[in-house]
Protein backbone atom coordinates (compact mmCIF):
# COMPACT_ATOMS: atom_id res chain seq x y z
CA UNK A 1 0.00 0.00 0.00
CA UNK A 2 1.07 3.32 -0.60
CA UNK A 3 1.94 5.85 2.09
CA UNK A 4 -0.71 7.71 3.40
CA UNK A 5 -1.58 11.02 1.84
CA UNK A 6 -3.01 12.51 4.95
CA UNK A 7 -3.42 11.34 8.45
CA UNK A 8 -6.66 11.76 10.33
CA UNK A 9 -7.71 11.03 13.67
CA UNK A 10 -11.11 9.24 12.29
CA UNK A 11 -11.36 7.66 9.57
CA UNK A 12 -15.61 5.95 8.57
CA UNK A 13 -15.89 4.13 5.67
CA UNK A 14 -19.37 4.07 4.46
CA UNK A 15 -22.00 7.33 4.75
CA UNK A 16 -25.40 5.27 5.51
CA UNK A 17 -27.26 6.28 8.58
CA UNK A 18 -24.50 4.50 10.85
CA UNK A 19 -21.38 6.39 9.63
CA UNK A 20 -23.55 9.74 9.04
CA UNK A 21 -24.64 9.51 12.82
CA UNK A 22 -21.17 8.50 14.22
CA UNK A 23 -19.39 11.45 11.95
CA UNK A 24 -22.14 13.75 13.71
CA UNK A 25 -21.79 12.75 17.21
CA UNK A 26 -17.70 12.76 16.95
CA UNK A 27 -17.94 16.60 14.95
CA UNK A 28 -18.91 17.76 18.33
CA UNK A 29 -15.07 17.15 19.52
CA UNK A 30 -12.04 18.93 17.66
CA UNK A 31 -11.24 15.31 16.16
CA UNK A 32 -10.23 15.33 12.42
CA UNK A 33 -12.95 13.26 10.26
CA UNK A 34 -12.87 11.69 7.02
CA UNK A 35 -15.78 9.97 5.59
CA UNK A 36 -15.57 7.71 2.82
CA UNK A 37 -18.01 6.54 0.51
CA UNK A 38 -18.10 4.65 -2.28
CA UNK A 39 -21.34 5.45 -4.05
CA UNK A 40 -21.00 9.07 -6.12
CA UNK A 41 -24.77 10.16 -4.47
CA UNK A 42 -25.11 9.14 -0.54
CA UNK A 43 -28.47 8.14 0.49
CA UNK A 44 -30.08 5.66 -2.10
CA UNK A 45 -30.14 2.17 -0.49
CA UNK A 46 -32.23 -1.15 -0.97
CA UNK A 47 -34.68 -0.38 1.79
CA UNK A 48 -38.38 -0.45 2.42
CA UNK A 49 -37.68 2.60 4.53
CA UNK A 50 -40.15 1.96 7.33
CA UNK A 51 -39.08 4.01 10.91
CA UNK A 52 -40.84 2.25 13.57
CA UNK A 53 -42.28 3.94 17.07
CA UNK A 54 -38.49 3.88 18.96
CA UNK A 55 -36.84 5.11 15.66
CA UNK A 56 -38.41 8.16 15.31
CA UNK A 57 -38.65 8.75 18.91
CA UNK A 58 -34.77 8.60 19.21
CA UNK A 59 -34.13 10.18 15.61
CA UNK A 60 -36.15 12.52 16.20
CA UNK A 61 -36.68 13.09 12.42
CA UNK A 62 -39.09 16.20 11.47
CA UNK A 63 -42.37 15.27 10.41
CA UNK A 64 -41.93 16.65 7.13
CA UNK A 65 -39.15 14.00 6.22
CA UNK A 66 -41.42 10.89 6.46
CA UNK A 67 -42.99 9.91 3.84
CA UNK A 68 -46.71 8.74 5.24
CA UNK A 69 -47.17 8.16 8.72
CA UNK A 70 -49.26 5.36 10.19
CA UNK A 71 -51.44 4.87 13.18
CA UNK A 72 -53.23 1.27 12.07
CA UNK A 73 -50.99 -1.78 10.28
CA UNK A 74 -52.91 -5.08 8.88
CA UNK A 75 -51.80 -8.18 9.59
CA UNK A 76 -52.62 -11.09 7.31
CA UNK A 77 -52.48 -15.00 8.21
CA UNK A 78 -54.71 -17.31 5.72
CA UNK A 79 -57.53 -15.78 5.56
CA UNK A 80 -58.10 -14.03 8.50
CA UNK A 81 -56.70 -10.45 9.08
CA UNK A 82 -56.71 -7.67 11.92
CA UNK A 83 -55.79 -4.33 11.96
CA UNK A 84 -54.25 -2.80 15.10
CA UNK A 85 -54.61 0.77 16.11
CA UNK A 86 -52.97 3.03 18.47
CA UNK A 87 -53.57 6.69 19.13
CA UNK A 88 -49.73 7.69 17.92
CA UNK A 89 -47.86 6.53 15.16
CA UNK A 90 -46.92 3.10 14.78
CA UNK A 91 -44.55 3.39 11.95
CA UNK A 92 -43.62 5.61 9.13
CA UNK A 93 -41.84 5.64 5.69
CA UNK A 94 -39.46 7.88 4.96
CA UNK A 95 -37.34 7.65 1.31
CA UNK A 96 -33.88 7.14 2.17
CA UNK A 97 -32.42 9.69 -0.15
CA UNK A 98 -33.91 12.28 1.59
CA UNK A 99 -33.14 11.03 5.27
CA UNK A 100 -29.53 11.09 3.87
CA UNK A 101 -30.20 14.40 3.08
CA UNK A 102 -31.16 15.47 6.21
CA UNK A 103 -28.35 13.93 8.43
CA UNK A 104 -25.77 15.30 6.14
CA UNK A 105 -27.48 18.90 7.43
CA UNK A 106 -25.97 18.22 10.58
CA UNK A 107 -22.73 17.95 9.11
CA UNK A 108 -22.84 21.14 6.95
CA UNK A 109 -19.91 23.80 6.94
CA UNK A 110 -18.03 21.19 9.74
CA UNK A 111 -14.65 22.13 9.31
CA UNK A 112 -13.26 19.27 11.16
CA UNK A 113 -15.75 16.68 8.96
CA UNK A 114 -14.74 16.08 5.52
CA UNK A 115 -16.67 13.41 3.22
CA UNK A 116 -15.53 12.39 -0.38
CA UNK A 117 -17.80 10.50 -2.09
CA UNK A 118 -17.12 7.86 -4.95
CA UNK A 119 -13.88 6.53 -2.80
CA UNK A 120 -14.46 2.88 -2.59
CA UNK A 121 -11.62 1.67 0.17
CA UNK A 122 -10.40 -1.43 -1.20
CA UNK A 123 -7.70 -2.01 1.34
CA UNK A 124 -7.01 -2.01 4.89
CA UNK A 125 -3.89 -2.05 7.17
CA UNK A 126 -2.69 -1.76 10.82
CA UNK A 127 -2.86 2.61 9.76
CA UNK A 128 -4.47 3.38 6.83
CA UNK A 129 -7.07 2.37 4.65
CA UNK A 130 -6.37 2.55 0.44
CA UNK A 131 -9.13 3.38 -2.22
CA UNK A 132 -9.00 1.80 -5.62
CA UNK A 133 -6.84 4.80 -7.93
CA UNK A 134 -4.45 3.52 -4.88
CA UNK A 135 -4.53 6.74 -2.82
CA UNK A 136 -4.55 6.09 1.18
CA UNK A 137 -5.62 7.53 4.40
CA UNK A 138 -4.06 7.32 7.69
CA UNK A 139 -6.31 6.61 10.63
CA UNK A 140 -6.15 6.91 14.40
CA UNK A 141 -9.67 4.67 14.56
CA UNK A 142 -11.39 3.09 12.27
CA UNK A 143 -14.99 3.11 11.74
CA UNK A 144 -16.77 0.64 9.56
CA UNK A 145 -20.15 1.57 8.69
CA UNK A 146 -19.90 -0.13 5.44
CA UNK A 147 -23.14 -2.42 5.51
CA UNK A 148 -23.71 -5.87 5.21
CA UNK A 149 -20.44 -6.68 3.11
CA UNK A 150 -18.23 -4.85 4.95
CA UNK A 151 -14.69 -4.66 4.36
CA UNK A 152 -13.17 -3.58 8.28
CA UNK A 153 -15.20 -6.53 9.36
CA UNK A 154 -13.20 -8.84 7.00
CA UNK A 155 -10.29 -7.26 7.74
CA UNK A 156 -10.73 -7.86 11.06
CA UNK A 157 -11.66 -11.85 10.72
CA UNK A 158 -14.76 -11.51 12.16
CA UNK A 159 -17.32 -14.06 10.43
CA UNK A 160 -20.46 -13.62 8.90
CA UNK A 161 -22.97 -16.47 9.39
CA UNK A 162 -26.28 -15.06 9.89
CA UNK A 163 -27.75 -13.14 6.88
CA UNK A 164 -31.03 -12.57 6.00
CA UNK A 165 -31.80 -11.63 2.31
CA UNK A 166 -34.82 -8.97 1.94
CA UNK A 167 -36.29 -8.12 -1.93
CA UNK A 168 -38.76 -5.93 -2.92
CA UNK A 169 -40.65 -4.17 -5.74
CA UNK A 170 -40.58 -0.70 -5.70
CA UNK A 171 -43.54 0.37 -7.67
CA UNK A 172 -44.38 4.10 -8.62
CA UNK A 173 -47.92 4.67 -7.18
CA UNK A 174 -49.89 6.09 -4.77
CA UNK A 175 -52.59 3.52 -4.85
CA UNK A 176 -51.74 1.76 -1.96
CA UNK A 177 -52.92 3.16 1.45
CA UNK A 178 -52.64 0.67 3.80
CA UNK A 179 -49.46 -0.47 5.72
CA UNK A 180 -49.28 -4.56 5.85
CA UNK A 181 -48.02 -7.37 6.75
CA UNK A 182 -48.65 -11.01 6.02
CA UNK A 183 -47.68 -14.13 7.20
CA UNK A 184 -47.49 -17.21 5.58
CA UNK A 185 -45.62 -20.02 6.55
CA UNK A 186 -45.86 -21.97 3.16
CA UNK A 187 -43.93 -18.96 1.30
CA UNK A 188 -42.02 -16.69 3.65
CA UNK A 189 -41.21 -19.74 6.09
CA UNK A 190 -40.68 -18.08 9.53
CA UNK A 191 -40.58 -14.14 7.94
CA UNK A 192 -43.18 -12.42 6.26
CA UNK A 193 -43.93 -9.99 3.65
CA UNK A 194 -45.18 -6.48 3.72
CA UNK A 195 -46.34 -3.87 1.71
CA UNK A 196 -44.83 -0.28 2.85
CA UNK A 197 -46.68 2.62 0.72
CA UNK A 198 -44.53 5.67 0.67
CA UNK A 199 -45.82 9.13 -0.81
CA UNK A 200 -45.17 8.33 -4.28
CA UNK A 201 -44.31 4.96 -4.58
CA UNK A 202 -44.98 1.59 -2.66
CA UNK A 203 -42.35 -0.84 -1.48
CA UNK A 204 -43.91 -4.22 -1.12
CA UNK A 205 -41.35 -7.25 -0.04
CA UNK A 206 -40.40 -9.77 1.74
CA UNK A 207 -37.27 -11.47 3.82
CA UNK A 208 -35.89 -14.71 5.33
CA UNK A 209 -32.93 -16.49 6.19
CA UNK A 210 -31.60 -18.45 3.15
CA UNK A 211 -30.41 -21.58 5.59
CA UNK A 212 -34.43 -22.00 5.62
CA UNK A 213 -35.30 -20.99 2.44
CA UNK A 214 -33.10 -20.47 -0.73
CA UNK A 215 -33.33 -16.92 -2.41
CA UNK A 216 -34.23 -18.80 -5.51
CA UNK A 217 -37.32 -20.16 -3.48
CA UNK A 218 -38.15 -17.05 -1.94
CA UNK A 219 -38.29 -15.12 -5.05
CA UNK A 220 -40.08 -17.98 -6.71
CA UNK A 221 -42.96 -18.16 -3.72
CA UNK A 222 -42.81 -14.11 -3.36
CA UNK A 223 -43.86 -14.03 -7.75
CA UNK A 224 -46.39 -16.54 -6.53
CA UNK A 225 -47.86 -14.14 -4.06
CA UNK A 226 -48.12 -11.26 -5.65
CA UNK A 227 -49.84 -12.86 -8.97
CA UNK A 228 -52.40 -14.31 -6.29
CA UNK A 229 -52.72 -10.94 -4.29
CA UNK A 230 -52.81 -9.28 -8.40
CA UNK A 231 -50.18 -6.69 -7.33
CA UNK A 232 -49.20 -5.28 -10.74
CA UNK A 233 -45.54 -5.34 -10.89
CA UNK A 234 -44.69 -4.41 -14.53
CA UNK A 235 -43.87 -0.78 -13.72
CA UNK A 236 -41.86 -2.02 -10.26
CA UNK A 237 -38.40 -1.92 -9.96
CA UNK A 238 -37.39 -5.25 -7.95
CA UNK A 239 -34.09 -5.39 -6.01
CA UNK A 240 -32.82 -7.10 -2.92
CA UNK A 241 -29.72 -7.03 -0.50
CA UNK A 242 -28.36 -8.82 2.45
CA UNK A 243 -29.27 -7.65 6.41
CA UNK A 244 -25.94 -8.98 8.54
CA UNK A 245 -27.60 -10.08 11.95
CA UNK A 246 -24.52 -11.86 12.77
CA UNK A 247 -23.06 -9.37 15.88
CA UNK A 248 -19.80 -10.54 17.15
CA UNK A 249 -18.55 -6.98 18.96
CA UNK A 250 -18.41 -3.58 18.11
CA UNK A 251 -14.92 -3.03 19.68
CA UNK A 252 -11.72 -4.27 18.27
CA UNK A 253 -8.70 -2.19 19.40
CA UNK A 254 -8.82 1.37 17.76
CA UNK A 255 -11.25 -0.33 14.59
CA UNK A 256 -14.79 -0.47 15.56
CA UNK A 257 -18.10 -1.63 13.41
CA UNK A 258 -21.16 -0.12 13.78
CA UNK A 259 -24.83 -0.79 11.94
CA UNK A 260 -25.24 -3.57 9.47
CA UNK A 261 -21.42 -4.00 9.64
CA UNK A 262 -21.80 -4.88 13.05
CA UNK A 263 -24.25 -7.60 12.41
CA UNK A 264 -26.93 -5.17 14.28
CA UNK A 265 -29.61 -5.86 11.96
CA UNK A 266 -32.70 -7.94 12.86
CA UNK A 267 -32.69 -11.48 11.01
CA UNK A 268 -36.26 -11.12 12.29
CA UNK A 269 -37.71 -7.81 11.53
CA UNK A 270 -35.33 -6.43 9.10
CA UNK A 271 -35.07 -3.47 10.52
CA UNK A 272 -31.88 -2.26 11.00
CA UNK A 273 -31.96 1.91 10.09
CA UNK A 274 -32.32 2.85 14.40
CA UNK A 275 -29.54 0.34 14.99
CA UNK A 276 -27.19 1.58 12.74
CA UNK A 277 -27.81 5.27 14.26
CA UNK A 278 -27.73 4.37 17.91
CA UNK A 279 -24.52 2.25 17.44
CA UNK A 280 -23.01 4.61 14.91
CA UNK A 281 -23.62 7.33 17.80
CA UNK A 282 -22.51 4.81 20.42
CA UNK A 283 -18.88 4.04 18.91
CA UNK A 284 -18.52 7.61 18.35
CA UNK A 285 -18.80 8.44 22.23
CA UNK A 286 -17.06 5.21 22.88
CA UNK A 287 -13.69 7.01 20.40
CA UNK A 288 -13.99 9.94 22.34
CA UNK A 289 -14.45 8.27 25.57
CA UNK A 290 -12.32 5.18 26.26
CA UNK A 291 -14.37 4.44 29.46
CA UNK A 292 -18.20 4.56 28.42
CA UNK A 293 -19.59 2.03 28.23
CA UNK A 294 -22.47 1.71 25.22
CA UNK A 295 -25.62 1.44 27.22
CA UNK A 296 -27.44 1.84 23.65
CA UNK A 297 -25.52 -0.89 22.21
CA UNK A 298 -26.52 -3.26 25.04
CA UNK A 299 -30.36 -2.15 24.70
CA UNK A 300 -29.58 -3.35 20.91
CA UNK A 301 -28.61 -6.81 22.19
CA UNK A 302 -30.73 -7.04 24.94
CA UNK A 303 -33.76 -6.52 21.84
CA UNK A 304 -31.84 -8.37 19.56
CA UNK A 305 -31.41 -11.43 22.09
CA UNK A 306 -35.47 -11.13 22.21
CA UNK A 307 -36.01 -11.33 18.74
CA UNK A 308 -33.26 -14.39 18.26
CA UNK A 309 -35.42 -16.41 20.25
CA UNK A 310 -39.00 -15.49 18.85
CA UNK A 311 -37.13 -16.16 15.08
CA UNK A 312 -35.52 -19.68 16.45
CA UNK A 313 -38.43 -20.29 17.49
CA UNK A 314 -40.68 -19.75 15.03
CA UNK A 315 -38.23 -21.60 12.60
CA UNK A 316 -38.08 -24.81 15.42
CA UNK A 317 -42.18 -25.13 14.74
CA UNK A 318 -41.95 -26.06 11.47
CA UNK A 319 -45.37 -26.99 9.76
CA UNK A 320 -47.23 -25.72 13.23
CA UNK A 321 -45.42 -22.09 12.36
CA UNK A 322 -48.79 -21.83 10.07
CA UNK A 323 -51.09 -22.27 13.24
CA UNK A 324 -49.35 -19.95 15.27
CA UNK A 325 -49.81 -17.02 12.88
CA UNK A 326 -53.16 -18.15 12.87
CA UNK A 327 -53.58 -17.83 16.44
CA UNK A 328 -51.67 -14.61 16.27
CA UNK A 329 -54.61 -12.81 14.86
CA UNK A 330 -57.64 -13.26 16.91
CA UNK A 331 -55.44 -13.38 20.00
CA UNK A 332 -53.92 -9.89 18.79
CA UNK A 333 -57.25 -8.05 20.06
CA UNK A 334 -55.76 -8.92 23.50
CA UNK A 335 -54.41 -5.20 24.20
CA UNK A 336 -52.03 -6.09 26.38
CA UNK A 337 -50.61 -8.77 23.93
CA UNK A 338 -50.78 -5.95 21.51
CA UNK A 339 -48.70 -3.69 23.71
CA UNK A 340 -46.08 -6.44 23.90
CA UNK A 341 -45.97 -7.47 20.44
CA UNK A 342 -45.46 -3.47 20.13
CA UNK A 343 -42.68 -3.34 22.47
CA UNK A 344 -40.83 -6.00 20.36
CA UNK A 345 -41.24 -4.88 16.24
CA UNK A 346 -42.00 -0.87 16.94
C1 LIG B 1 -35.08 -4.91 1.02
C2 LIG B 1 -34.68 -4.30 2.34
C3 LIG B 1 -35.64 -3.63 3.07
C4 LIG B 1 -35.28 -3.02 4.30
N1 LIG B 1 -36.23 -2.31 4.97
C5 LIG B 1 -35.91 -1.72 6.14
C6 LIG B 1 -36.89 -0.95 6.84
O1 LIG B 1 -38.03 -0.81 6.41
N2 LIG B 1 -36.53 -0.37 8.02
C7 LIG B 1 -35.26 -0.51 8.54
O2 LIG B 1 -35.00 0.02 9.63
N3 LIG B 1 -34.32 -1.22 7.87
C8 LIG B 1 -34.61 -1.81 6.70
N4 LIG B 1 -33.65 -2.51 6.02
C9 LIG B 1 -32.29 -2.59 6.59
C10 LIG B 1 -31.53 -1.27 6.39
O3 LIG B 1 -31.54 -0.92 5.03
C11 LIG B 1 -30.09 -1.42 6.88
O4 LIG B 1 -30.08 -2.09 8.12
C12 LIG B 1 -29.43 -0.05 7.07
O5 LIG B 1 -29.31 0.60 5.81
C13 LIG B 1 -28.05 -0.22 7.69
O6 LIG B 1 -27.39 1.02 7.73
P1 LIG B 1 -25.79 1.08 7.71
O7 LIG B 1 -25.43 2.51 7.80
O8 LIG B 1 -25.25 0.13 8.71
O9 LIG B 1 -25.39 0.48 6.30
P2 LIG B 1 -25.78 0.95 4.83
O10 LIG B 1 -27.04 1.72 4.81
O11 LIG B 1 -25.68 -0.28 3.98
O12 LIG B 1 -24.61 1.95 4.44
C14 LIG B 1 -23.30 1.48 4.19
C15 LIG B 1 -22.61 2.47 3.29
O13 LIG B 1 -21.25 2.06 3.12
C16 LIG B 1 -20.89 2.22 1.77
N5 LIG B 1 -19.79 1.29 1.50
C17 LIG B 1 -19.82 -0.07 1.52
N6 LIG B 1 -18.61 -0.57 1.23
C18 LIG B 1 -17.80 0.49 1.04
C19 LIG B 1 -16.42 0.60 0.70
N7 LIG B 1 -15.65 -0.46 0.51
N8 LIG B 1 -15.88 1.84 0.58
C20 LIG B 1 -16.65 2.95 0.76
N9 LIG B 1 -17.97 2.89 1.05
C21 LIG B 1 -18.53 1.68 1.21
C22 LIG B 1 -22.17 1.88 1.00
O14 LIG B 1 -22.16 2.41 -0.30
C23 LIG B 1 -23.23 2.51 1.89
O15 LIG B 1 -23.51 3.83 1.54
C24 LIG B 1 -33.97 -3.14 4.80
C25 LIG B 1 -33.01 -3.85 4.07
C26 LIG B 1 -33.35 -4.42 2.85
C27 LIG B 1 -32.31 -5.18 2.08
Amino acid sequence: MNQAKEHYDVVIIGAGPAGLACATELSKSALRILILEQKDIIGPKICAGGLTRKDFNHIQVPEQLMDVRFKEMTLHASLLNTTLKDKCDMLSTIDRRKFATWQLRKLEGLSNVEIKTGCKVIAIDKEKVALEDLSSYGYKYLIGADGAFSCVRRFLGVKTEDTAIAIQYIIPTDRYKKLEFFFDSKLFHAWYAWIFPHDSYVSIGCMCDPRNLSAKKLQKNFNKWLSKKNIDVSKGKFEGYAINYDYRGYRFGNIFLAGDAAGLGSGLTGEGIYQAIVSGEEVAKTVLDEKYEAPGIKDLLETKRLQNNAMRALIKMGPLRNIVFFALIPAVKNKKLVGKILKYIS
